[in-house]
């Protein structure tokens, strides 16, 4: 599934593509042909990235709520629209561009007492100029849950998905089955700065890159990691290979249902435990 730096990256370009223009818009397999009838014709105010939802607000008041889930795929181009094909639920166009959207899990327009409700059920975005991460940090000192099952909870932090969680727990030598409630106040200050600092990175390079200058392929002599998701990362799908820093292999265990990769070495149970608060 994208994480929040893919919807960012997806917000500044539907906003570049069409801010200020008049858009049509039409379902051509038909499911969200109610929702595109209210909205062709208005004028994309602007868009908006929260977490992983992203919206699109309209000079009627209305905005177009979309989350990719893990199928939904947007297409792009300049001039008229190509003849959809496929199951196409929504497809924009101005005089310009034109816009295609397919598979996602959430395609609809909202009031906006339902885009602030969406907000308030979202937890803090650190992608987001004005975050607030103390009351992510407040939740996940009540909690007996595994960090990293946390960090992926969208209404304690959201945009962040496996890569980041398991990537920010390596960078800051903590394993990912502690229990939130001994996460040190220290501790949660460095995890939030590396998610502002990693996802930020992620928005303007496009995909996510973790590991740092000195763990780098060129600076190890070591061939560069081959993955779909692209980037350099420490642990993540690195499962039996050894760890950029001490050679230990990766391992990957289920946690709250997903995969989650941590190096036993550098990541140990022990560490992270709180004295007091
Ligand atoms: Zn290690």
């Amino acid at each position: 599934m994208p994480e929040g730096h893919t919807i960012y990256r997806l917000a500044e370009r539907h906003r570049t593509l069409f801010a200020g223009d008049k858009v049509l818009a039409a379902s051509p397999q038909g499911r969200f042909a109610e929702g595109a009838a209210l909205l062709s014709g208005s004028v994309l105010g602007d868009t908006e990235a929260c977490g992983k939802h992203l919206l699109h607000h309209y000079d009627n008041g209305l905005s177009l709520h979309i989350h990719l889930g893990l199928y939904g795929k947007f297409a792009d181009g300049d001039g008229a629209p190509p003849e959809p094909v496929g199951q196409v639920r929504l497809r924009l166009a101005s005089d310009r561009h034109w816009l295609e959207l397919r598979g996602p899990t959430v395609c609809e327009l909202l009031s906006p007492v339902e885009v602030d409700a969406l907000r308030n059920r979202l937890g803090v975005d650190p992608l987001r100029a004005d975050a607030d991460p103390t009351a992510a940090y407040a939740r996940i000192r009540r909690s007996n849950v595994a960090l990293a099952a946390l960090l992926m909870d969208q209404s304690i932090v959201a945009g962040t998905g496996l890569i980041f969680v398991t990537e920010v727990l390596y960078r800051a030598g903590l394993p990912p089955t502690l229990p939130g409630r001994q996460l040190t106040p220290a501790a949660w200050t460095t995890i939030w700065a590396d998610l502002v600092e990693l996802m930020g990175a992620a928005v303007t390079a496009g995909k996510i890159d973790t590991v740092r200058p000195e763990h780098l392929p060129e600076a190890m002599g070591r061939p560069p990691r081959v993955d779909p998701h692209g980037g350099e990362v420490y642990v993540y799908r690195r499962a039996g290979l050894p760890c950029h820093v001490c050679g230990t292999e990766i391992r990957r265990g289920e946690l709250a249902g997903r995969n989650s990769y941590w190096c036993p070495t550098c990541q140990p149970s022990s560490a992270g435990l709180a004295g007091s608060s």
